[in-house]
């Protein structure tokens, strides 16, 4: 995988995912990351690549042309027309399932705004999808490229050390995953749950599950619809539903 990330802060982006697994996925060559400084495509004199909006208003607007020209050189450079994500509040709310479909490309360009926002012509010329980390406004795009390229390089074979961790970590299966534990046995006198250290992992495998259900129930129930149960696995859920309204009554 090979991300570009358009930006008027490089150093932001280059700094922030050349450390820990992503960094040293980068160093292996699993991935490379290559920061754009969209600066550097302005024929404005003073290096300008923002100007106030036409029909008045607060802020700045990033300009069209350094914009395209960044990514039209890109494009020249690799020989094709890779995807632009544009981040923006106004996008779909990124998630595991959008992080897996675009882990698949091999090469996905990452559009940063920063001001205002991004001249409207340069998004209906070079934006494959408008992506948002949520629903709230930041200050550039640049956090939220990096949330996604952390997201999405967890997924490329090879980047984490077990592979298989990926697949059973919250979301996988619309579940949340089940509570984690490590040395020592008792901390504060709190106990590691017995399962654990039975040995059995039949029945660490099916606590595993049960936790995970009662974790997405108590948390994100709203997970649960797209959530692949077995029929005894509903019971488990339904029983959840009595135990609470038991304790309502209480
Ligand atoms: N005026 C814009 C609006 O109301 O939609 C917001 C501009 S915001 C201050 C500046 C830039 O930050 C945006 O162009 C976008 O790239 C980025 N940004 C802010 N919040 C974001 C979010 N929740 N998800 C993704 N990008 C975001």
């Amino acid at each position: 995988m090979n991300y570009h990330i358009l930006t008027l802060f490089p150093d932001m982006v280059a700094d922030g995912l050349n450390t820990s697994i992503i960094g040293r996925a980068a160093d292996k060559g699993l991935l490379s990351i290559e920061a754009i400084n969209i600066r550097d495509y302005t024929k404005e004199k003073h290096g300008h690549v923002d100007d106030a909006p036409y029909g008045g208003g607060a802020g700045m607007v990033m300009q069209a042309l350094p914009v395209c020209e960044a990514y039209e050189a890109l494009c020249k450079r690799l020989g094709k027309r890779p995807k632009v994500l544009y981040m923006t509040p106004q996008g779909r709310v990124f998630n595991q399932t959008i992080a897996r479909e675009l882990a698949g490309e091999e090469d996905l360009v990452f559009l940063c705004g920063h001001y205002e926002g991004i001249d409207e012509r340069a998004l209906e010329m070079i934006v494959s999808d408008c992506l948002s980390i949520g629903d709230y406004v930041l200050t550039g795009g640049e956090l939220p490229a990096m949330v996604m390229i952390d997201c999405i390089s967890r997924l490329i074979p090879g980047v984490l050390s077990n592979d298989s961790s990926a697949e059973i970590e919250s979301f996988h299966d619309n579940l949340l995953e089940y509570p984690q534990y490590t040395r020592p046995e008792i901390y504060e006198g709190r106990r590691v749950p017995e399962v654990l250290l039975s040995g059995h992992h039949k029945r660490i495998e099916q606590w595993r599950r049960e936790q995970s259900i009662r974790r997405t129930w108590e948390r994100r129930p709203d997970l649960l619809d797209g959530a692949n149960l077995t029929e005894k696995e509903m019971i488990f859920l339904k029983s959840l539903g009595s135990e609470a309204k038991k304790d309502l009554q209480i």
